[in-house]
């Protein structure tokens, strides 16, 4: 009898597993033909807002994925399935053309667009050739320095350390802010990062969450918001949901807010719409 219902544990088991393969293979099939024709493809935009002027600082360009047939798939299901098959390259390559397109069609129809960044993964950011694509990328679309930046994390960053400084040197003459993202749940050392020519830490959501409940959240924030005083950097709270998130950052001296309570994710048309029409006039 125990043989039986191990028997049946098994099958039970084999058929889960079955299922699972199966859905992972259609997502990665499909993924790769979204990959080769673009279909279903989407940016999102989301608004860096100064929580003193209230205006707009920059956007986070965020990839949007309607799989044909099998409906949305959030960045957190493909990018990481993206990552390991590889796609993430062309992915990533078709995300800025949309969005170095984006930027171009609202620049030749007046509007002044604020800085984007584009986050890239490892694989990207190690491509030997990511600094001339990224090159071609202003030319061909006539885009002045700096108006398309990037994010990177920590983990990135952390593999051999000179080439990653004379990559980030080559995107910073381009005009380039270089964001941390998800900064304080990786292993930066503090040497580490003043040798680093990056502009921007982005703290992570987890630390913005906790704030005013743990006394962790306040004390890691309080040491990234002075280790980014010391080393001229500009910080950046992301994942900020409520007001007295907000308050509670003021103590901190942090004024550039990403969130859901300043802005979510957007389509492009809907953010013209609400934060670049107005700054024309
Ligand atoms: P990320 O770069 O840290 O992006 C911020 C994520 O937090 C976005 O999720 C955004 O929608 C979400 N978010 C923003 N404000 C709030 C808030 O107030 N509350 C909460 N709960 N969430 C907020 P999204 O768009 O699902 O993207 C998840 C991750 O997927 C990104 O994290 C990024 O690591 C990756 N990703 C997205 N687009 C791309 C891309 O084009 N290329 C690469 N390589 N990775 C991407
Ligand atoms: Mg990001
Ligand atoms: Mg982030
Ligand atoms: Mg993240």
């Amino acid at each position: 009898r125990a043989k039986e219902e191990g028997r049946n544990t098994y099958r039970l088991y084999r058929a889960e597993m079955h299922v699972e393969d199966h859905q992972h293979l259609a997502l990665e099939t499909a993924l790769r033909n979204t990959a080769e024709t673009g279909e279903g493809l989407d940016v999102h935009y989301q608004p860096l807002i100064d929580r003193d002027s209230g205006e707009v600082k920059g956007a986070e360009a965020l990839l949007r994925w309607h799989a044909p047939g099998l409906g949305e798939v959030s960045p957190g299901d493909f990018i990481p399935l993206a990552e390991r098959s590889g796609l993430i390259l062309p992915l990533g390559r078709r995300l800025m053309q949309l969005v170095a397109g984006q930027l171009q069609a609202w620049r030749e129809a007046g509007l002044t667009p604020p800085r984007v960044a584009i986050n890239l993964s490892a694989r990207q950011f190690w491509q030997a050739d990511l600094v001339d694509e990224v090159r071609r990328l202003y030319e061909a679309h006539g885009l002045p320095p700096g108006q398309i930046g990037f994010e990177l994390t920590e983990s990135t960053l952390i593999d051999q350390h000179q080439q990653a400084v004379a990559t980030l040197a080559a995107l910073r003459d381009l005009g380039c802010h270089i964001a941390i993202d998800d900064f304080g749940t990786g292993y930066s050392s503090l040497s580490y990062l003043q040798e680093l020519p990056v502009t921007t830490l982005k703290i992570d959501r987890s630390f913005i969450r906790g704030l005013g409940e743990s006394r962790g959240s306040g004390a890691i924030l309080a040491a990234v918001t002075g280790l980014a005083r010391e080393l001229g950097l500009r910080v950046v709270a992301e994942g900020v949901e409520t007001e007295a998130q907000l308050e509670a950052l003021a103590a901190y001296h942090v004024t550039l807010i990403q969130g859901f309570l300043t802005g979510r994710p957007v389509p492009g048309a809907t953010f013209r719409e609400r934060y670049l029409d107005r700054t024309t006039a």
